[in-house]
């Protein structure tokens, strides 16, 4: 699929397009990245190292705990006065920088935040995540950060050949829905929104909220006769196996993305059995953004290295050799408003052996193993992605790790781990947003327990179906 032209500044400008001021930046990045998905491993380590140094000398300057951690694994911290390094000699420096977990970000926050982001960065936005721990890791993200990831987005539209002229289906949560019932909550957009919107005419695009049966979403599918459809796997597989189980003809779809959680083994086969569309899945996290994108060609991982500097290390905290499963350690390069070096962000991941088929020579991974969540099933017996007001019920401080069971039909328990007993009110509000999310039929309570055991891979099950 060639490219559109992109939209023009001005009349008389419209081919080769003069772009308009935020669409050229945007395309004179993805231009710099179509450079740098070709190169060797060491080109790109050397092309990264100034971004990373420029990173390394902001935090040090602005916060004392990254300048002890950087002169105590050997770095000067001053720009540029580490370039006579050798690689070996960085990456030894490098490779002896304590890995920065997701409990000292959550206990140390405040210290990790810097005050002044330099010229250009904008401002100070947050991030927070699902919580897959449990309780949720805030970050501060700058407005080049998110500049950033718009561009990585541009990279994935093209990477992925998709006609932005087609109508792109987002099934999510939509956080502008007041009541939670069984009725379908759709939002029509003229376009795609930022950034494909911002440097092409592109297709409509529509938010349909999962909160609703599994029927009536295909029913909504059907009527909105998408050409792409980006979702959670595990909503994916329940519209697909609802689809194949009613004999329902599911219109012709060009492409289905996975995204926010790993995908069950079978999907990309029924996908295609269902559906007749191919499965592309990405990598991404609300610390970091996009950080792998699966390869169409090779159906492996590309890294987004000139994103995030990406690590995959054993348990002795060695680099894993192609083969070797090991924890993902990530450094994102341009958010320098809560800058994260080695950050551990709670993922396996199964590096892969390079290059890739598609002829691009950025990092592979073979796999990111990871669990699909468990769905929630509705007093009817139909499935959703289970939403019980997580971040209202984390509001509450005393709660330092939360996990949702449920153990019937109609009946869900909050399982707490406080640092000190809820007061009357405390408990109301939690079993007040809980049922409220949960929607009408449910029978909340809550259990208190001394610890949550995390699951294979290091990672807490949120929610858990146990009927
Ligand atoms: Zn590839």
């Amino acid at each position: 699929m060639p490219l559109p032209t992109p939209h023009a500044a001005f009349p008389g400008a419209v081919w080769p397009a003069i772009p308009p001021t935020p669409a050229a930046a945007l395309l004179a990045v993805l231009g710099q990245l179509a450079e740098s998905q070709c190169m060797e491993a060491d080109e790109l380590a050397m092309a990264r190292r100034p971004q990373l140094e420029a990173l390394m000398a902001h935090a040090a300057g602005q916060l004392p705990f990254w300048r002890k951690r950087l002169e105590a694994a050997g770095f000067e911290v001053e720009a540029g006065k580490n370039a006579g390094l050798s690689l070996a000699e960085w990456n030894a420096r490098w490779a002896s920088l304590p890995v920065l977990t997701r409990a000292e970000v959550q206990s140390l926050e405040a210290q990790l935040r810097v005050a002044k982001l330099p010229d250009g960065h904008g401002v100070v936005g947050e991030s927070v995540t699902s919580g897959s721990s449990g309780r949720p890791v805030r970050i501060a993200r700058s407005t080049l950060d998110y500049f950033y990831w718009q561009a990585f987005q541009l990279r994935e539209h093209v990477w992925r050949g998709r006609d932005v002229a087609g109508t792109f289906l987002t099934i999510s949560r939509d956080e502008s829905r007041k009541v939670i019932d069984e009725s379908v909550h759709l939002r029509s957009m003229a376009d795609w929104g930022p950034p494909a919107s911002v440097v092409w005419a592109t297709g409509k695009s529509f938010l349909l909220d999962y909160r609703a049966p599994v029927r009536r979403l295909v029913e909504t599918i059907c009527e909105v006769r998408p050409d792409y459809l980006c979702t959670f796997p595990s909503l994916l597989l329940e519209i697909l196996r609802h689809a194949r189980g009613e004999g329902i003809e599911l219109p012709p779809l060009k492409e289905a993305i996975g995204v926010g959680e790993a995908s069950p083994p079978e999907l990309a086969g029924l996908c295609r059995e269902v559906w007749g569309a191919p499965l592309c899945s990405t990598y991404t996290a609300a610390e970091t953004g996009a950080m792998a994108y699966q390869c169409r060609e090779g159906g492996r991982w590309h890294v987004q290295a000139e994103k995030s500097f990406i690590e995959v290390i054993d348990a002795e905290g060695r680099a894993c050799g192609p083969g070797q499963t090991g924890r993902v350690i990530v450094t994102p390069l341009h958010n320098f408003a809560m800058p994260l070096l080695r950050y551990e962000i709670g993922d396996l991941a199964t590096v892969g052996e390079g290059p890739c088929v598609c002829g691009r020579t950025l990092p592979v991974l073979e796999a990111i193993p990871g669990r699909a969540r468990d769905l929630l099933m509705l007093p009817s017996g139909e499935l959703r992605p289970p939403y019980y007001g997580h971040n209202a019920v984390m509001q509450v401080r005393s709660i330092r790790q939360h996990q949702v069971i449920q153990t019937a039909r109609d009946r869900v328990c909050l399982r707490l781990v406080v640092v000190q007993p809820l007061t009357g009110e405390e408990e109301a509000h939690v079993l007040k947003s809980a049922g409220d999310a949960l929607g009408a039929g449910f029978v909340v309570e809550i259990e208190y327990v001394e610890e949550i055991v995390r699951g294979a891979g290091g990672k807490f099950a949120e929610f858990e179906r146990r009927c």
